[in-house]
């Protein structure tokens, strides 16, 4: 259950500076992933709670907009500071309603402070430009204006991370916000209003909805008062999302899915390799947009790594995320353990090889046992479906052309991995990967100082670093004439 003690518990939604209910007092289940149980419920709001939010970060957008950039950055410096103050109440939080290991979500409610942090002072570096103008009489001035209220819609699967990544950037560049976080992990969402508050963001500039996504996302999508939707999740809701809301000319972010290649060269540090493949592949039990979908080995070393990497999964502790030593919590639910079956079962069907797991954990529930499979093939849903749990097929390829080719044949851009020794090589392959993320010798890149995001069907925009304030920012033109 939750800790009533939890200081930073919230069961009601955030709406002009009030803490309330769904107008007519309907509310959502919250269970704990690890044990079945329910562990509270939130409000289940629709479109007029939607439409109220909506209304009330308009209302706050001027004030908010007009406070100096370093009153912002003063503020966003504050709530950093108490989401790390408080890191241990609200990891175990997030821990008991997405499943993630302890350890986990230690590290991402600190990402989400040094995200909060970051935004606090880029708030200061919004610049714009005096351009040479081509009129002796004129000057030629461009300026950066916050957009307005951004509609932000968060994913399950980093629940306090997503939300500080959008809103820090939104808030420090002068926006107000309403956030729908996702269904299934809403506390870590309503916890970060109990701070932001507490941290004196003013009553209106930031808002929380938990509800039923489609009427929540219809007011976001049709309100004239929602400048800018930003949305991370799925790319089939994205796709759908994005054409609506451009079709009603709002700005557009959009962090979608992936189907993120690891590749091994023969040249490779294969003991490096392996250490970071289990790293980049198992964090949040697979459950990360960036974890790496398909692993390519070259033949010279492919019995080598699959061996070592097989041997450092089995190693992984599966339980109870609150436990000690637990490296691989539960799956979300019942859905994402029955696509983690199908892929496997599909993948052995069509001849690939179990060297590690490959089944439902004893624990039960929605525990999977972290599963390597040899010998993978392009036929099997594995190669080009986001299996989104603890499953690692291994593909052999023999040269780096092949390499390339079979890493870049998905219709997703998000993350890429590869492993070499060879210089030549890492600038060679790292141009040739279209992704929006390429990690040489590197199986884990997210920084808040570095730019986010993806291609193709991984979606555009970029979150984090000097980049992620730009997709709140409108550009204008002012002339001054009569000099
Ligand atoms: P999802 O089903 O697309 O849901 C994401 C969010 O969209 C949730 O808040 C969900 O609400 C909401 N939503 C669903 N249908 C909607 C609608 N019709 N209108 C408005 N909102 C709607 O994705 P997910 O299963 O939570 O997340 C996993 C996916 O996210 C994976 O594909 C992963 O790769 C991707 N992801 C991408 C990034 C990135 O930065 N690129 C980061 C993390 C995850 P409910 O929960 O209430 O349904």
């Amino acid at each position: 259950m939750l800790k009533k003690t939890n200081p930073w518990v919230r069961e009601a939604n955030l709406i002009g500076g009030q803490w309330v209910g769904a107008d007519n007092g309907a509310v959502i289940e919250v269970d704990n992933p690890a044990t079945g149980e329910i562990i509270g419920t939130v409000p289940n709001a629709g479109r007029a709670e939607t439409k109220r939010a909506i209304e009330a970060a308009h209302a706050a957008f001027p004030a908010w907009a007009a406070r100096t950039a370093a009153e912002r950055g003063a503020v966003l410096h504050r709530l950093a500071g108490l989401i790390r103050d408080n890191v241990d109440a609200l990891a175990e939080l997030l821990t008991l309603e997405q499943g993630k290991s302890l350890a986990e979500s230690k590290g991402e409610v600190m990402i989400s402070a040094a995200y909060v942090q970051w935004f606090a002072e880029e708030a200061r570096r919004i610049y714009g430009d005096v351009i040479p103008s081509p009129w002796a009489n004129r000057k030629i001035l461009v300026t950066r204006e916050p957009v307005g209220v951004a509609a932000c819609i968060t994913p399950w699967n980093f629940p306090s991370s997503m939300i500080s990544r959008k809103v820090g950037a939104a808030l420090a560049a002068g926006c107000t916000v309403v956030v729908k976080p996702a269904e299934l992990t809403p506390y870590s969402g309503l916890a970060w209003g109990v701070l932001a508050a507490e941290a004196g963001v003013p009553d209106g500039v930031v808002n929380i909805v938990t509800g039923t996504a489609a009427p929540i996302g219809d007011e976001f999508i049709e309100n004239p008062l929602v400048r800018k939707l930003t949305f991370t999740g799925s790319t089939p809701v994205g796709k759908m999302l994005a054409s609506r809301a451009i079709a009603n000319m709002k700005r557009v972010s959009m962090e979608l899915g992936g189907n993120a290649p690891f590749i091994v060269f023969d040249d490779a540090d294969i003991d490096r390799a392996a250490e970071q493949a289990v790293l980049s592949k198992f964090r949040n039990s697979g459950q990360t947009c960036v974890c790496t979908n398909r692993f390519f080995v070259q033949s010279g070393v492919y019995d080598a790594f699959a061996e070592k990497f097989a041997k450092a999964v089995g190693a992984l502790k599966v339980g109870n995320g609150l436990e000690p030593g637990v490296a691989q919590g539960p799956l979300i639910n019942a859905k994402a353990i029955d696509k983690v079956a199908a892929h496997v079962a599909d993948a052995t069907a069509k001849g690939a090889r179990v060297i590690a797991g490959g089944t439902r954990h004893p624990l039960g529930g929605t525990f999977w046992s972290p599963t390597v499979l040899r010998d993978a093939t392009p036929d099997m849903r594995i190669a080009s479906e986001e299996t989104f749990g603890p499953v690692a097929p291994l593909f052999r390829f023999e040269t780096e052309e092949e390499a390339v080719r079979l890493a870049n044949s998905t219709e997703y851009g998000l993350a890429g991995y590869f492993f070499t020794r060879d210089l030549a090589r890492a600038f060679r392959v790292a141009g040739a990967l279209k992704y929006g993320q390429v990690g040489v010798n590197e199986g884990l890149l997210t920084t808040e100082v570095a730019p986010f995001g993806g291609v193709k069907d991984s979606g555009f925009g970029r979150e984090g670093s000097k980049y992620g304030v730009e997709d709140y920012l409108d550009m204008k033109y002012v002339c001054i004439g009569g000099l």
